[in-house]
């Protein structure tokens, strides 16, 4: 049996969590692979290290002085060090850093030391070997993981070395410079590092006691998931469920090897675990609920829009001229709707309708904005009837007006879209009607 474990940014954030780390690493011979995040918040209003590192390049950039923002993440680490009553001194990492900022500093650079450091004091700690991810984990041309080199050089890194410590969040980009994954990444690391180790299982450490029905800041105390597939998980993490990043399931699902989220602080809580598929029954119709905010749809109406060859396509195409990628696409037979990201889009906006006009040559384009979307994920939701009906009828009775609807083809999800001041309602009314009543 081999588990890799990876450690959030909560879950090492001071040395009485590396101690709790620690514990849960001794407490079975199997967790032989450790991918540390760096440190996290101690308590609400605190700074992750990764933000402070992030500051200090902005403030390097800016020309302003970075003193007192280095003295600060070099305190985080002292502080860890001493309480763990080690000698072990990261002075040499410090002045590194602080040359870097001075010459031509790189972002993705100074964002990945949180971690780096973070396993550098982790593998002294457990008296483990370290690996630096800038030598086995490798990204393409397109900026993407280049799993075929990375599984290959990591793998056989792996064989030779029975037990190390991996920082999360970065590798190595093609030019031969630190590159780092999108915020949260140490999740995805967690899950390369264990289909390069042939683990029998990834063990997640963070700091709720697994994937919950909904996002806990919203519900209070929502109900734990036991057993979820990676498409489920997939939705929604994706649509805002942060405990797992979003592709943290793609390097583990090709081998099937299961994801164990688990709680740090609760290490007796035995969390999610997320599977590539299971006759484990759902304990509610849906799975999960998540959502999230900043979305604005574009409907475009033509008179027999549908019998139109290529009408689609020439849409797309404007988004596709503009950079632009699209979330979901309902249509009606005169209509079809555009759902993207706000935040893309507000650039470019009247090049993208521009270009649909000269394209496609519509009756009209309508945007609207300050859309919320939420998903209702759940395998459950293809053998039980009337869920749909359930789902608008919760969020009748709390008077939330639906603005989109789509239901994905899998049956694994349905899609609305709200007015962002009817967000919070609209999960609560769902929470109440499929999970809370469904006792
Ligand atoms: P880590 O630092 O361990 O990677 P994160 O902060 O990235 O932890 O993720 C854990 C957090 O995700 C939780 O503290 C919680 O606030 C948030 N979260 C959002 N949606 C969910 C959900 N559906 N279930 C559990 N946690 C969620
Ligand atoms: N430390 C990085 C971040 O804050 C990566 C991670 O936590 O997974 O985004
Ligand atoms: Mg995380």
């Amino acid at each position: 049996m081999k588990k890799v474990v990876k450690f959030g940014g909560s879950s090492l954030a001071s040395a009485e969590q590396f101690k709790k780390a620690a514990d849960i690493i001794h407490a079975d011979a199997s967790r032989v692979y450790v991918v540390p995040s760096a440190p996290g918040k101690r308590f609400s209003g605190d700074t992750k290290v990764t933000d402070l590192l992030i500051s200090a390049y902005d403030k390097a950039v800016a020309g302003e002085d970075v003193t007192d923002v280095l003295a600060e993440i070099r305190a985080r680490y002292d502080e860890i060090i001493t309480d763990l009553g080690m000698n072990y001194s990261l002075e040499e990492e410090y002045e590194k850093i602080a040359r870097h900022l001075k010459e031509e500093p790189s972002r993705d650079y100074i964002a990945s030391r949180g971690e780096y450091l973070n396993g550098r004091i982790m593998a002294a700690y457990l008296g483990s070997e370290f690996i630096d991810p800038l030598d086995v984990i490798f990204f393409n041309d397109e900026g993407n993981l280049n799993s075929y080199k990375t599984q290959k050089v990591l793998s056989a890194r792996l064989a030779e070395t029975p037990r190390a410590v991996i920082p999360g969040f970065y590798g190595q980009g093609k030019d031969g410079k630190v590159k780092t994954f999108s915020r949260g990444g140490s999740d995805v690391t967690g899950s390369i590092v264990a289909a390069a180790a042939k683990a029998d299982i990834y063990e997640n450490w963070t700091d709720v006691s697994g994937c919950l029905v909904c996002d806990p800041r919203l519900i209070k105390d929502p109900a734990p998931i036991r057993y979820i597939t990676y498409r489920e998980l997939r939705e929604l993490s994706y649509m805002g469920a942060s405990v797992l990043h979003e592709d943290a399931i793609f390097p583990v699902r090709h081998s099937g090897i299961p994801i164990n989220i688990r709680n740090t602080n609760r290490p007796e809580d035995v969390g999610t675990w997320i599977v590539e598929s299971t006759c484990q029954k759902p304990d509610h119709v849906i799975t999960g609920i998540a959502g999230r905010k900043g979305f604005c749809a574009m409907l475009i109406t033509k008179a027999m829009m549908n019998s139109e060859v290529g009408f689609g396509r020439k849409v797309l195409q404007a988004l596709e001229d503009n950079g632009i990628s699209f979330e979901h696409m309902p249509s009606g037979i005169d209509t079809m709707t555009i759902v993207i990201h706000e935040d893309e889009f507000l650039d470019k906006e009247q090049r993208v309708v521009s270009a649909i006009h000269r394209l496609a040559q519509p009756d009209s384009i309508e945007i609207e904005s300050d859309l919320a979307l939420i998903a209702v994920v759940g395998r459950g939701m293809r053998s039980a009837s009337g869920t749909a009906g359930r789902l608008f009828s919760a969020l009748a009775e709390k008077k939330v007006n639906v603005r989109m609807i789509d239901q994905g083809s899998s049956e694994l999800n349905i899609i609305i879209g709200v007015e962002n001041k009817d967000f919070e309602t609209a999960i609560k009314a769902i929470y109440e009607k499929f999970i809370a009543e469904d006792k």
